[in-house]
């Protein structure tokens, strides 16, 4: 619709004037964006590195942890896996901080290894020192 400014009436499409007061017509003109806050146009856009530093050693951490946790009443598999699960994770959570950053990977790789050397520890108290058979 092309609406008067001066006084709000309706016009035919491409008048030049308005056909109830006679001012002008002015096209309707895109509403142009609003301008960017200068603090944020100024901000220069810093991506993230997009290599995680440690990144397969955290997979690695996590997947040896897992493995540990499933085989926990494997003691000879489960605690060597945990142990190493563990360092990989740390050295994995290490390398991302040093660069800022977070390696979820590594975090749940030591959890999981702290799990289940937990498991596996507990396995075998129960087994040698309490006695009971679990196998
Ligand atoms: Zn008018």
């Amino acid at each position: 619709m092309n609406f008067c400014k001066n006084c709000g009436a309706q016009n035919d499409p491409g008048v030049k004037f308005c056909q109830k007061c006679g001012s002008p017509m002015v096209p309707t003109a895109p509403v142009a964006p609003a301008a960017p806050v200068s603090g944020y146009a100024t901000t220069p856009y810093t991506p993230a590195p997009t290599e995680l530093p440690g990144k397969g050693l955290g997979i690695a951490g996590m997947v040896l942890g897992i493995i540990a946790v499933v085989l926990f009443c494997l003691w000879y598999i489960s605690i060597p896996c945990g142990i190493a699960g563990i360092i990989l994770s740390c050295v994995a959570s290490g390398k991302a901080k040093e660069v800022g950053m977070s390696n979820g990977m590594a975090k749940a790789g030591v959890v999981c290894s702290a799990i289940a050397l937990g498991i596996a520890v507990t396995y075998i108290f129960l087994g040698v020192v309490v006695g009971i058979s679990l196998l």
